[in-house]
């Protein structure tokens, strides 16, 4: 590999990663499609990347990498599983969209709810966040009310009113807010800290009568992993119910990620509405928002509730999607990402005691995060109190160890089927030469 910056007076020679990144910060914002992308947490400039196989990424320099971040959550299979190529090739060959109703669409809709407990019916969309933002205007009709309960910290998309202290790339950057979002859009968004009833409670006493909606991650990944603290989920969803709100999971990030029927699977709580993404569109853009029956229901052309998309439940993101849940549905799976995520967590939390580093790992299910930090990690505050500067140390670390990890420390790291026992070495190896340094 060329060397990546001028020592002792040798200039270095560019790699062709840093090459291509010179021209697209020349066409694009910061050169990227998605802010996280640009290492603006971590520095140094991103890898382009050439190729991805099964748990393993090349970059345009050649450089294979185990890959922890996994298109941020939707490849749980992987990159590039045959399955899923074959039944995309297969559907694409025949016409990419019709704009028109398409059988693979009905099956992709079965299975999602056979599989999310909550789901009753569904409405596909491209991107989740445009499922938030439809479930959204849904429980807004739905309740006659204005109100949005949300957590600082919890990502839910970029629409205007659910950007008020949110996780991800806001949080990674530190905004607080983004400009260009209008004061009147975000006045019915009420804020709370993650994992904090009490706060909810009494924004239902001093306002119960305005709230349509509670929406919440309930397992948050994008403050880093942050599971719900026992009670919590049970408590919204008594708040709710006695005040008339609906309760809104938004699963994008934890549907099949967390457990294989989603996180109302594995606390057993039923939302009324569920929005979902990631992994259910196999690394395609596909997303959905889905519940109960009479309030999806309200949605047109049944009812009059508008949201419509152009290549909403197109053929090639439905047969990408439908392969992954069926991948993940074998025989013994999904028990293997969550192994492999398990293992990898132990990994990282003796490697840290062996150096005296302070290191609180938190998983669930497939997804993970390595807080520098001493302390659980139970909401925003806490997540920004970890020491951001080891972690940056540590992701550069890893990289060049060859591990792709997840470049912010708050955002979580996935595992897939098909991270295996010769992935789980390589991370070992990394993990002790990362914390090393
Ligand atoms: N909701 C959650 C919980 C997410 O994690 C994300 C994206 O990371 C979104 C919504 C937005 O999804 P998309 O990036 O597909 O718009």
């Amino acid at each position: 590999m060329a060397g990546r910056s001028a020592m002792n007076g040798v200039a270095s020679v560019a790699t062709r990663s840093d090459v291509l990144m010179a021209q697209a910060r020349a066409l694009m914002p910061g050169g990227v499609s998605s802010p996280v992308r640009a290492f603006d947490a971590v520095g140094g400039s991103p890898r382009v990347i050439e190729r991805g196989s099964g748990a393993w990424i090349t970059d345009v320099d050649g450089n294979t990498l185990l890959d922890l971040v996994l298109s941020w959550g939707p490849l749980i299979a992987g990159h590039a599983h045959p399955r899923i190529v074959e039944a995309v090739s297969a559907v694409m060959a025949r016409g990419s969209s019709f704009g028109a109703p398409c059988e693979v669409e009905i099956r992709l809709a079965e299975r999602i709810v056979a599989t999310m407990p909550a789901v009753e019916m569904l409405r596909f969309v491209s991107s989740g966040t445009e499922a938030v933002m439809s479930a959204v205007r849904l429980a807004r009709a739905a309740t006659g009310r204005r109100g949005i309960v949300k957590f600082t910290g919890c990502y839910h998309g970029h629409s205007d009113a659910l950007l008020a202290s949110a996780g991800s790339g806001v949080a990674t950057l530190s905004l607080p807010d983004s400009p260009g979002v209008s004061p009147a859009v975000v006045a019915d968004t009420h804020l709370a800290a993650y994992n904090d009833l009490d706060a909810v409670a009494e924004l239902f006493r001093a306002q119960g009568d305005q709230i349509a909606a509670v929406l919440v991650e309930p397992v948050a990944g994008n403050m880093g992993v942050v599971p719900p603290l026992p009670g919590f989920l049970e408590g919204l969803r008594q708040l709710t119910a006695e005040h008339g709100a609906l309760l809104v999971f938004d699963e994008v990030m934890s549907g099949w990620r967390v457990h294989p029927g989603g996180a109302q699977a594995l606390y057993g709580i039923a939302p009324d509405l569920t929005t979902m993404g990631k992994v259910m569109g196999g690394g395609l853009p596909a997303a959905a928002y889905g519940g109960r029956r009479e309030l999806m229901e309200l949605v047109a052309p049944q009812g009059t509730v508008y949201q419509a998309g152009t290549l909403s439940g197109n053929p090639v993101a439905m047969a990408a999607g439908l392969a992954n849940l069926e991948l993940i549905s074998e025989a013994g799976a999904w028990a293997r990402a969550e192994a492999w995520a398990r293992d990898a967590a132990t990994i990282l939390e003796s490697a840290a005691a062996e150096h005296g580093v302070p290191l609180t790992v938190q998983r669930v299910g497939t997804m993970f995060t390595p807080f520098f930090t001493d302390q659980p990690v139970r909401n925003f505050s806490d997540a920004r109190q970890s020491d951001r500067a080891a972690f940056a140390r540590f992701f550069h670390g890893m990289l060049a160890a060859g591990v792709y990890l997840p470049p912010s420390p708050l955002e979580a790291g996935f595992s897939s089927i098909v991270h295996d026992a010769d992935a789980l070495e390589h991370f070992a190896r990394a993990v002790r030469s990362a914390l090393a340094c």
